[in-house]
């Protein structure tokens, strides 16, 4: 965990710090930071998919 102001990009599992975010989505009340218009996109394309990345990561 770091500071507040970072965020990642539940795609590509990057940092995106929030000075440097042009990419963003909402979903059922969050919102997520990408790095990329291809991330974001593909976050829209199947959002589930990554907003249970953590849990499913960590069973892998
Ligand atoms: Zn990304």
């Amino acid at each position: 965990m770091k500071g507040s102001g970072t965020r990642f990009d539940p795609v590509c599992d990057m940092d995106v710090t929030s000075r440097d975010v042009t990419y963003k989505s909402d979903y059922k009340g969050r919102t997520y930071y990408f790095c990329s218009y291809e991330c974001m996109k593909r976050f829209q394309d199947n959002p589930e998919k990554y907003t249970g990345f953590r849990e499913k990561e960590a069973k892998v």
